[in-house]
């Protein structure tokens, strides 16, 4: 049987991988997501079928009721709220870590470590490191929660001396968790536990909103390193294997994010990078007139140009107007001119964001162009149709050192010869920066719900 359970668990980790290599292209990302639920199926199969199970009834009700939760949060949940339902689930799995590690510290003997007081070495070396990172992963994932839901400000919150005290706390932790391992004193294990959780909201409060994609992946893979915790309790293999692949795939994650953001890697481990700049730099007022234009002027525009790029945002997942927006490009391909889409790292509220949604709409691959694919065309290009997206556009990131979101590369869209922003008014977008495009000669604001403009453009363009 432990055999067979082993080469299932094998089958299982290659499936993941699978899965994750799928998951790396939209083309293959749906075979990608039905190789990993595969290799979960198979996963919980195995387990249930361990002769160590002896009680079906609890594990039923618990999977009873945690399957209706996330079902009806799966079926109800809006894809622009994804952010902050993956930063709650984080929090989850960093209790589960805690959860876990206190049982198998009061409880050793059902883990086969040993009994209370007398623990291996080894076992209490992995019971407080993922002690430690599975606290760090619920407290920091709940700030995270709360800033994405609105429920905390976004607003970075700094203070004088905060990198040396989170400095004097992870020296502290380590210190806890050396003594606990000599000791074995359960004070000690909840001090770490509470050391942590202290540490985990004080990295994430001085995070800016610009910047919270990054966290949101590297929370991703702090929660994989506290399911690995888990499985070294647990003494089992599946577990480590696959919180060690959502370990670093978040942390290769948030490294391609820190690159495409202009931030230091080391910065975010640490927490509080740009906070200092963000605070002084939010909601500025300005009076100047933005010109505004309209549907029809948009459409008679685009009929007659050659080249255009369309840069969606966060505001087309909000209007869910692909759907129309690609029937917009259709109708201007078929007009003669050369449709491309330009995707900035960060766009939308999640990585991949507007790809997803793109493919969903069949816009076909080859005409969505990344970043530092497409930036050097706009110079070239007559037309920039931004559609709810902002930040991503704003040039305060490469001229106003004093700016939430300075050194943050963007779609440079100002040096279009023509440049459409729509958007239903004149709010800043999610780090509230002004964005000064918006009264620049060559910009036209278009106002209107997205899916509604790009519906009345359709029309004009069909006239
Ligand atoms: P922004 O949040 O900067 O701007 C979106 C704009 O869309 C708003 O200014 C809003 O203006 C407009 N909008 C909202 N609803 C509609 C609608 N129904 N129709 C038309 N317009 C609408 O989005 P970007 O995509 O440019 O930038 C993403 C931001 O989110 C960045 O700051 C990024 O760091 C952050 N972020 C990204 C995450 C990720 O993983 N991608 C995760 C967390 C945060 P108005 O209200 O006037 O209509």
């Amino acid at each position: 049987m432990s055999n067979l359970s082993t080469a299932a668990y094998l089958v299982s980790s290659v499936l993941f991988i699978l899965s994750l290599r799928g998951l790396s292209h939209p083309s293959t990302a749906r075979r990608g997501n039905f190789l990993g639920i595969l290799g979960m199926t198979i996963a919980i199969i195995t387990t249930l079928a361990n002769p160590g199970v002896f009680s079906y009834k609890e594990i039923g009700i618990a999977f009873l009721i945690g399957g209706l939760i996330g079902t009806s949060i799966a079926v109800r949940i809006q894809m622009t709220a994804l952010p902050q339902l993956v930063a709650a689930f984080h929090s989850l799995v960093g209790l589960a870590a805690v959860f876990v590690a206190a049982s198998a510290y009061y409880n050793p003997s059902a883990f086969n470590i040993g009994t209370f007081g007398s623990i291996p070495m080894g076992s209490l070396i992995e019971m407080s490191i993922g002690t430690a990172i599975g606290a760090v992963t619920f407290t920091g994932s709940i700030i995270a929660f709360g800033k994405l839901q609105g429920f905390v400000s976004g607003n970075p919150l700094v203070f004088k001396g905060q990198h040396f005290l989170n400095l004097l706390l992870g020296l502290g932790i380590i210190a806890l968790i050396v003594k606990f391992c000599i000791d074995q004193n359960q004070e000690l294990f909840w001090l770490i536990v509470a050391a942590s959780f202290v540490i985990g909201v004080l990295l994430i409060v001085p995070i800016g909103g610009a910047d919270m994609p990054v966290i949101v992946s590297m929370l991703n893979s702090y929660s994989g390193w506290a399911a690995a915790g888990i499985g070294f309790t647990l003494s089992n293999n599946l577990l480590i294997i696959t919180g060690a692949l959502v370990g670093s795939s978040g942390a290769i994650l948030s490294y391609i994010m820190c690159k495409g953001m202009n931030r230091s890697f080391l910065n975010v481990l640490l927490g509080g990078f740009g906070g200092e700049q963000a605070a002084s730099a939010d909601g500025v007022k300005d009076d100047r007139q933005a010109k505004q234009g309209n549907a029809a002027d948009a459409a008679f525009m685009m009929k007659n140009s050659q080249k255009i790029i369309i840069v969606p945002g966060y505001g087309m997942a909000v209007a869910q107007a692909q759907h129309a927006l690609r029937e917009m490009g259709d109708l201007l391909k078929a007009a003669g001119a050369d449709v491309r889409y330009a995707i900035h790292p960060v766009a939308g509220r999640m990585p991949g964001h507007m790809n997803v949604l793109l493919a969903e709409a069949n816009v076909p691959y080859d005409e969505v162009l990344e970043l530092d694919e497409i930036n050097r065309d706009f110079s070239e290009t007559d037309v920039a149709f931004v559609i709810g997206a902002n930040d991503v556009t704003n040039p305060a990131a490469k001229t106003d050192k004093t700016s939430a979101i300075y050194g943050m590369p963007i779609l440079d869209v100002e040096n279009a010869g023509q440049v459409f922003f729509v958007k239903r008014g004149m709010a800043s977008g999610y780090a509230g920066v002004q964005n000064e495009l918006f009264f620049r000669d060559n910009t036209l604001m278009l106002f209107g719900d997205a899916k509604k403009v790009c519906e009345d453009i359709i029309k004009g363009l069909e006239n």
